[in-house]
């Protein structure tokens, strides 16, 4: 089955973006707390694919041994999974994206997957701050042609078609 990778800030709102666009209250998620080993998570959808939920990054207390282990981890799922076909990278539009979001959109285009970025918590800002902040994250990402920033919200649910739409755009590739 078609694999998706999701990857985000710890706390950025990936849990909430997931449960949101699946629609289901509650998705079992095992703690992430920073030096715990951490590993990745497969969640089946509609017997389709698969989200593969990526360990939130960016710990700033993680020692380096721990942090090489999680590089390691990266390292093997993403340079051999054939059946991955994208990334979905969530960000929050608030602000512009840390060195860690940039770190980790270097990586997914490392290994040479389109990326939908998410800008999520749109609800927290105001509607004529949209295109400004949108226009920082594609100049600081320096987002890459085929790649796409969608607004999102799973406070309202606004964006969730869009996500679907890029989504699906990428899986039937
Ligand atoms: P994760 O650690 O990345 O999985 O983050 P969570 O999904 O647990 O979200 C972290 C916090 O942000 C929680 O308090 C959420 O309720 C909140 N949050 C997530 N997405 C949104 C959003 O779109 N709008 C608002 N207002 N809050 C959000």
């Amino acid at each position: 089955l078609p694999e998706i990778a999701l990857a985000g800030r710890s706390n950025v709102g990936k849990s909430s973006f997931i449960n949101k666009i699946i629609q289901r209250k509650a998705l079992a998620r095992t703690s992430s707390k920073p030096g715990k080993t951490q590993t990745l998570n497969f969640y089946k959808i509609n017997d389709a694919y698969y989200f593969v939920d990526v360990p939130g990054y960016g710990y700033a207390k993680v020692s380096k041994k721990e942090r090489e282990k999680w590089g390691k981890m990266m390292e093997e799922y993403f340079a051999e999974r054939e059946n991955l076909n994208m990334a979905v990278l969530i960000i929050d539009i608030r602000h512009d994206p840390t060195n860690d979001d940039v770190m980790m959109y270097d990586f997914l285009k490392h290994f040479d997957l389109p990326v939908t970025v998410i800008a999520t918590k749109l609800d927290k800002i105001k509607r004529g701050q949209r295109a400004k902040h949108l226009q920082r994250i594609i100049q600081v990402l320096e987002l890459e042609e085929e790649d796409t920033v969608i607004p999102f919200s799973a406070e309202t649910g606004e964006g969730k078609d869009d996500a679907w739409k890029a989504i699906y755009a990428h899986l039937n590739n």
